[in-house]
């Protein structure tokens, strides 16, 4: 059937602008890391999209190598532009990334001019888009200059293949570099993408402060912990979860320890307190810091975008809640 959007898909959904840019985000992402490739089901993937964008989740995250196989989240979004997003294309904002490997040999892989140009190039073709509303590099790489990796990214703004720039997993020194050499390109940095969660809090430790600083914002990433920070796992592995499935190498049976199921289980009551269902709590938590513009959830299922969705009904914490949080974490 044809795709009509929700004519209420902006009434609920709050955005955050990004830094000091003219840029609003929706306070949830949706990335299409992992369910969106080639090996899992179209219809499924269609659905998960329709959803969120009726929602107001209109940013979707892409990277090059997204897939399995490589290529094919893209390939999977290129095909859901022309079914039936085309038409809301100006309402939605689209980023994808190039660093970690893609093709064989030292081209596919890195900071270099020669590879992000040429994977910006690829996945626009993939996607069939005219432009990414934010290219990223997806990682610092210690080989290349910093200045050569910036100056593409300029170039890759200046030459009408993206809009704004972004940079993902850089540290806090590194991104401050990055700043510096990007104004003065004239291409600002738009956005960071780093992981944080409540099990990975190294964003505290000096990135938010540069961000602040800057007026640059973020968008983070694995908020759930790739699931984890949800109740699937209190009582063990379940079937179709991201642990259980043998393709996936990201989040492995062996990381679901007994330690952290034993703070996920305390978290839970703290969630179960406050009404919420423990990824709704995981959310609102990574949400706090002022420099943190949305978080990037990833989905298998349309019913867990929904169930993120609402927990942007409280995203509110008591001193005392913080506190508590904190002394889980940190035993
Ligand atoms: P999350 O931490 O949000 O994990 C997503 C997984 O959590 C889902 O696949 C699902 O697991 C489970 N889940 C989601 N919602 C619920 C819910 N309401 N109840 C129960 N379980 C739920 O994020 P990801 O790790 O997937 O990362 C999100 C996005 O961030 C990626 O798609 C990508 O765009 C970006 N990213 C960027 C990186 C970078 O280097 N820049 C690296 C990694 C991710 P299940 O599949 O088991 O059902």
């Amino acid at each position: 059937p044809h795709y009509i959007a929700d004519t209420g898909r902006y009434e609920n959904m709050p955005y955050k602008r990004c830094g000091n840019s003219g840029i609003r985000l929706p306070r949830l992402s949706l990335g299409l890391w992992q369910n969106f490739g080639e090996v899992d089901a179209f219809s499924n993937a269609q659905s998960m999209v329709h959803r969120a964008f009726d929602l107001g989740i209109n940013h979707f995250d892409l990277a090059n190598n997204y897939g399995p196989p490589y290529g094919s989240a893209e390939s999977t979004f290129g095909k859901l532009m022309q079914k039936s997003l085309a038409p809301y294309r100006d309402e939605l904002l689209i980023s994808s990334k190039a660093g970690y490997d893609m093709w064989p040999g030292p081209h596919g892989i890195g900071g270099s001019r020669k590879y992000l140009i040429s994977s910006c190039d690829q996945s626009l073709k993939r996607t069939g888009l005219d432009y990414f509303d934010v290219f990223y590099s997806h990682c610092f790489d210690p080989d290349t200059p910093l200045e050569e990796t910036m100056q593409a990214l300029d170039y890759i703004v200046r030459s009408g293949r993206a809009l704004y720039v972004g940079v993902s997993n850089y540290s806090a020194e590194q991104t401050k570099q990055a700043i510096t050499i990007l104004r003065d390109l004239g291409s600002p940095l738009l956005v960071h993408q780093p992981r944080y969660n409540m099990f990975d809090r190294w964003i505290e430790d000096g990135l938010t402060q540069v961000l602040e600083d800057n007026g640059v914002g973020s968008v983070v990433f694995s908020p759930l912990a790739q699931g984890f920070l949800t109740n699937k796992y209190l009582t063990g592995i379940p079937d179709g979860s991201r642990a259980a499935r043998s393709e996936q190498i990201h989040l492995q049976a062996d990381q679901i320890t007994q330690d952290k199921i034993a703070k996920v289980q305390r978290l839970s009551l703290i969630a179960e307190d406050r009404g919420q269902s423990l990824a709704q709590l995981a959310l609102a938590w990574v949400l706090q810091p002022t420099s943190v513009t949305s978080a990037i959830i990833g989905a298998s299922k349309v019913s867990q975008i929904e169930d993120c969705v609402a927990a942007l009904d409280n995203l509110q914490f008591s001193a005392e809640q913080l506190a508590q949080i904190d002394q889980i974490l940190v035993a």
